[in-house]
């Protein structure tokens, strides 16, 4: 799958003034409103900062559990079933921190992770037979210090899919065949992160801080600004430019296209609509402008290549 680059100069803000400012786009996020792209509800930034300051998440695991318990219902799906598996160990290890309970499922875990990546590094490793020699050279390199790692049960330093990801793309980024190269890139993406398998989180997290681990059950769902123009290809940095979106989304787009971040997530377009229902709604109690909803939706209609075509009729009714 080739990357399509949005070119700036195709958008033309039909809005001029910045319809809501920043404090003012912030809070919305009081108001149960559902992530743009997943379409599940966000925390309110301010609440995450207060949240670092509490001392009892680095207590122990019933401590922690009672400050995040409120939250719980806003977790997104693999933090929440770590969550549960922590309330159902603070049971019987009442002494024990996050950090305790991690460790004490980590080998377990991480045998499960381990048989997942071996997969796809096999399947990666399949490529050699067809690729020039030197990259294949490269890439049985990788593969012999990712397994050092991966079959250590203490190994010097952890796996790590970014930096797994980062080397492989360096090695083949000069292939001629763009469509084995983006094969590749397509298996190893599927390499597992802590937000896709409990499993991923528990081993990645084994290593943390209990304060750091419970901050870790909740960040993905906080709500962010997204830039729906990547500010490297010189989006604007206020309302005419933002969507509200929540942290592992913002974080998992990158600097790509909408049209790109529609292919990874299939339901963006409905989930955006449930999103600017909630915007009109809250724009006939006064609480978001009108121009904020109707630019959302015509900056969304550009940058998607036309795939988000959002309803905003309800607005005028
Ligand atoms: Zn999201």
């Amino acid at each position: 799958m080739e990357k399509k680059i949005v070119k700036i100069e195709n958008i033309s803000f039909k809005v001029c003034e910045i319809p809501l400012t920043r404090k003012e786009l912030k809070n919305l996020l009081n108001y149960h409103i559902p992530c743009l792209c997943c379409g599940e509800e966000m925390l309110h930034p301010d609440i995450y900062t207060k949240l670092m300051e509490m001392p009892e998440l680095s207590g122990s695991a019933l401590e922690a559990i009672s400050v995040l318990s409120p939250y719980e219902k806003i977790m997104h799906p693999v933090e929440r079933q770590v969550f549960n598996m922590f309330k159902t160990m603070a049971v019987k290890y009442p002494d024990k921190n996050f950090k305790e309970l991690l460790q004490m499922k980590k080998d377990i875990h991480e045998l499960a992770l381990v048989k997942i990546q071996s997969v796809i590094f096999n399947k990666i490793s399949f490529y050699r037979r067809i690729l020039p020699k030197k990259t294949a050279r490269q890439i049985r390199k990788l593969m012999i210090k990712t397994n050092d790692i991966i079959y250590d049960p203490e190994p010097h330093k952890p796996f790590s899919r970014r930096i797994f990801i980062y080397k492989l793309k360096n090695i083949i980024k000069n292939l001629e065949s763009k469509k084995i190269k983006e094969e590749i890139l397509e298996i190893a993406r599927r390499l597992p992160r802590s937000s896709d398998e409990v499993c991923a989180f528990v081993v990645k997290n084994a290593r943390k801080r209990s304060s750091v681990i419970a901050l870790n059950l909740i960040h993905p769902s906080v709500g962010t600004f997204e830039h729906l123009m990547p500010k490297c290809m010189k989006g604007l940095n206020n309302s005419l430019n933002f969507a509200l979106e929540c942290s592992y989304c913002n974080n998992s787009r990158h600097h790509y296209p909408i049209s790109v971040q529609i292919e990874e997530n299939p339901y963006m377009p409905q989930n955006a609509q449930i999103q600017i229902d909630k915007l009109i709604s809250l724009c006939k109690k006064g609480l978001c402008k009108k121009e904020y909803i109707i630019n959302l939706q015509q900056i969304l209609h550009i940058l998607s290549d036309e795939m988000i075509c959002l309803d905003i009729s309800r607005l005028d009714v």
